[in-house]
């Protein structure tokens, strides 16, 4: 198994979804690029390239091709990743319109952080070929990828949705029954979640939790610089997430993380986070 996929349709070419065509390119699959932003296309379509030439894999580029026009970019493939923005319509919407376009056999996944595909599902009529495959860029360093079941998910197209992970050489973390949070993401979620409440009960500062993960993982940053980097917007949505999902109030975000993203420190990009940036000349 691992041989029916050779075509791959990518929709939403933007910081996940290039990076998904380019690791799948490098592995010598033909790659259909399609975004309704055409100066995201051509963004992608550099990245991509400069990808496939960084990696001297030359012949790969003619293997990938751009389109303005989801039709077109949907025939032939047997494998679709959805990496459109993080928002529940819009991803029913784009399924609903990959579902209709699409070859039936044509496996359709999502790129969803948080999104599980049950709730995608009814979007579609062929509702035994869907799939979460939640990659965690960048890809290059952290070659993995999530992959969960919808509700009605045949084992066969679970198992070459598995196999695809591989054959793109990514390791398929295998979430074995519906989870919020899929694999890694949740543990990571457990990470940041101690590390907050730590700083903001004034039991460590933020330093010390850092270098301490640093040390013990080896890693070259900690949670709160990774937090600023992504964004405190981005990262208390994420925490908010969690807590509306669990309801449990041990998993609600601390009234000084609120505070900070309220005032506008969003970390990296405004120059003041858990750290204060100086902008590079
Ligand atoms: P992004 O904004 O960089 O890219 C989204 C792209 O989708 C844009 O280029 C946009 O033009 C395009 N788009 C919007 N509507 C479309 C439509 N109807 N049809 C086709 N294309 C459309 O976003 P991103 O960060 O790449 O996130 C995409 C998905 O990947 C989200 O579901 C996100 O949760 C998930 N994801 C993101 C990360 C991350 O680190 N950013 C990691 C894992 C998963």
């Amino acid at each position: 198994m691992g041989e029916e996929i050779k075509t791959v349709g990518i929709v939403g070419a933007g910081f996940t979804g290039k990076q998904i065509a380019a690791q799948t390119a490098l592995n010598n699959f033909i790659v259909k690029v399609y975004d309704i932003d055409t100066k995201i296309l051509e963004d992608a379509k550099k990245y991509i390239t400069g990808v496939l030439k960084r990696k001297k894999q030359l012949e790969a580029i003619q293997n990938v091709s751009y389109y303005s026009e989801l039709d077109k970019s949907l025939e032939d493939v047997e494998l679709v990743i959805e990496a459109v923005p993080e928002n529940l319509e819009l991803k029913r919407k784009v399924f609903s319109q990959i579902d209709s376009l699409a070859p039936s056999k044509t496996i359709i996944a999502t790129n969803s952080s948080s999104y599980p595909v049950s709730r995608i599902e009814s979007a579609v009529k062929r509702r035994d070929k869907v799939l979460n495959m939640h990659f965690y860029p960048p890809i290059p360093t952290r070659p993995m990828a999530d992959i969960m079941r919808g509700t009605e998910t045949s084992d066969e197209i679970f198992e070459i949705g598995k196999n695809w992970i591989i054959n793109i050489g990514c390791e398929p973390l295998i979430v074995k029954k519906e989870c919020f949070g899929f694999v890694f993401n949740r543990i990571w979620h457990a990470v940041k979640k101690e590390c907050i409440k730590m700083w903001a009960g004034g039991y460590a500062d933020i330093e010390v939790i850092d270098t301490a993960w640093k040390i013990f993982t080896k890693m070259k940053l900690g949670p709160f610089t990774m937090m600023d980097g992504i964004g405190l917007d981005v990262a208390y949505a994420v925490e908010m997430s969690y807590y509306e999902e669990s309801g449990d109030p041990k998993d609600k975000p601390p009234q000084a993380f609120r505070e900070m993203v309220e005032r506008g420190d969003l970390g990296l990009k405004t120059g003041k986070g858990f750290y204060t940036w100086k902008k590079k000349k």
